[in-house]
């Protein structure tokens, strides 16, 4: 049993591509059925009972097009203070869609979970740190002059 799942999973490990591969061979890939692990980024769009998600592996992004109710259980998107969800996709793949105008896209027929995203704060808050000390120190430093000056007048009088 367990060597079983563990070589279903070797065998769907395999069979992952890059989405970069997808766009660069897309005419051996087109109307195939694929499996792509990326991260979720930017929102959900909509259409009824359909969905469009953008993922991104790092190779490249690309257009998923879904039934709504497998977006239900994403919760972080890729953004400046987010890292995203990072999905399993199982699907097919189609480089020139007729569904939708021609668009290089996947439709898929499964999406699992593999890494709940999360939000970015250290490097907000970093940021925000710096911020704050710099004008701290330039306040302070206006602050000193600003005396100083005052002391040099009251000796000159
Ligand atoms: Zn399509």
């Amino acid at each position: 049993m367990v060597t079983t799942i563990l070589s279903l999973l070797l065998t769907l490990q395999n069979s992952i591509v890059s989405i970069n591969d997808l766009i660069k061979d897309s005419h051996a890939y087109d109307q195939k059925p694929i499996v792509i692990e990326a991260e979720v980024i930017l929102e959900v769009l909509e259409r009824d009972d359909y969905a469009w998600i953008n993922v991104n592996d790092g190779s490249n992004a690309i257009g998923v097009y879904l039934p709504i109710e497998m977006t239900q259980d994403l919760k972080f998107f890729g953004d400046h203070s987010h890292i995203g969800d990072i999905v399993l996709i199982e699907g097919v793949f189609y480089r020139n869609c007729d569904e939708h105008g021609g668009e290089i896209d996947i439709h898929a027929t499964k999406l699992t979970i593999v890494k709940q995203g999360y939000k970015v704060e250290q490097e907000v808050s970093v940021w925000k740190f710096a911020i704050a000390f710099i004008s701290f120190s330039l306040s302070l430093i206006v602050l000193l002059i600003y005396r100083n000056k005052r002391k040099d007048h009251k000796i000159e009088e």
